[in-house]
């Protein structure tokens, strides 16, 4: 068996990587190859945390296996360095049952969030996008924008946060990245943005369906739950409408709001995976707007996972324990 630690993955897992294999495996979904398993999450009572697994089999990449962790609201109060979200992941030989590996799940968390939303703009972007729009400056922002600037000629990149104070990110990841940064507010945002990132945990609207213009992509990455909520309904009932997995899109996704008005319906909604395949064409025109109801699937997990595992193999970094 392999253990890749928490520590090794940064270094090892690129977002390239983590794109390859999250676009593959949103393909295999389509297809009907990979499914998940339905999600577990529980208060446990203790330490105030949530705990869960997410598992799935891929059965064309023959990844089968489950991310176990949560939320433990207390630990960077109480741990120094330890953050709040915590998991790993674990592998199994579909042919056996033997466990293959454990990966430290949580960059690899950060890292199959940013490549679902880079798959969105590889696949749906207009090819001449040239500025990039950030609504949230937490995070998982950064990871966002390193990803994203990865699929278009960006030139230049917009943000907004509900806490000022935050944009710092934003100014010194575009820094990194060699590009301009504007802090805007959201009419600008959306006035000069050929693509627009929201990664917040808003319980509200914040983008408006006045806001985007017509062209735009946005990839939605924030609501992963019920209840929570980042756009205007009325901006889904304006788009063309994509997303990891239709089930989680309109039960905690971001289209859980706009099928709850009527505004779209379930059906309305496609498979990223299937314009991954080439079995929906995607964008329809250049006026169109594209949305990405990203609302994480655990397949994007082991995705990453077993990617790590080979990138540690290859670089002679693996760990191996009988087991
Ligand atoms: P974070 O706590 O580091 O940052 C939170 C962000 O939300 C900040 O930009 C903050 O200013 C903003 N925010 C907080 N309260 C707000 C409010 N009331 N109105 C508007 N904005 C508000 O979190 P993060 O790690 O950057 O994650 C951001 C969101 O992404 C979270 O909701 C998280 O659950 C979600 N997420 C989704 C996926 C997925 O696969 N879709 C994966 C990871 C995280």
């Amino acid at each position: 068996m392999i253990i890749v630690p928490e520590k090794a993955c940064p270094e090892l897992m690129t977002l390239d990587a983590a794109v390859e294999a999250v676009e593959a495996v949103f393909g295999a979904m389509a297809r009907g190859d990979a499914y998940n398993f339905p999600v577990v999450r529980e208060a446990i009572g203790h330490a105030d945390a949530l705990y869960g697994f997410k598992g799935g089999f891929d059965r064309a990449g023959l990844t089968l296996g489950v991310k176990a962790g949560g939320y433990w609201p207390h630990n960077l109060e109480r741990y120094e360095g330890l953050g709040n979200h915590q998991s790993t992941v674990f592998l199994f030989d579909p042919d056996t049952g033997r466990p293959v590996a454990v990966v430290g799940g949580n960059y690899l968390t950060a890292a199959r969030t940013a490549a679902a939303s880079a798959v969105s703009i590889r696949h749906l972007a207009r090819k001449d996008s040239k500025v990039l729009g950030m609504v949230g400056a937490g995070h998982q922002s950064a990871f966002q924008m390193r990803a994203a600037v990865q699929q278009r000629d960006f030139e230049r990149v917009v943000g907004w946060n509900f806490h000022p104070e935050m944009l710092s990110r934003l100014a010194d990841t575009a820094a990194e990245l060699g590009l301009p940064f504007q802090a805007v507010e959201l009419d600008q945002l959306g006035a000069e943005s050929d693509v627009i990132i929201t990664i917040t945990s808003s319980s509200s609207p914040i983008l408006k369906r006045e806001h985007v213009r017509p062209g735009t992509h946005v990839a939605c990455m924030g609501t992963d739950t019920k209840g929570k909520q980042e756009v205007e309904a009325e901006l889904l009932g304006a788009a063309e409408v994509f997303t990891d997995e239709v089930a989680q899109s309109v039960s905690i996704g971001e289209a859980q709001h706009a099928v709850a008005s009527g505004l779209i319906a379930e059906g309305d909604i496609a498979q990223i995976g299937a314009v991954v395949n080439g079995t929906h064409a995607g964008r329809s025109s250049a006026e169109a707007i594209t949305l990405f109801d990203g609302t994480g699937v655990g397949l994007q997990d082991l995705a990453v996972a077993a990617s790590v595992v080979r990138l540690a193999q290859a670089a002679g970094k693996a760990i191996e324990v009988e087991f």
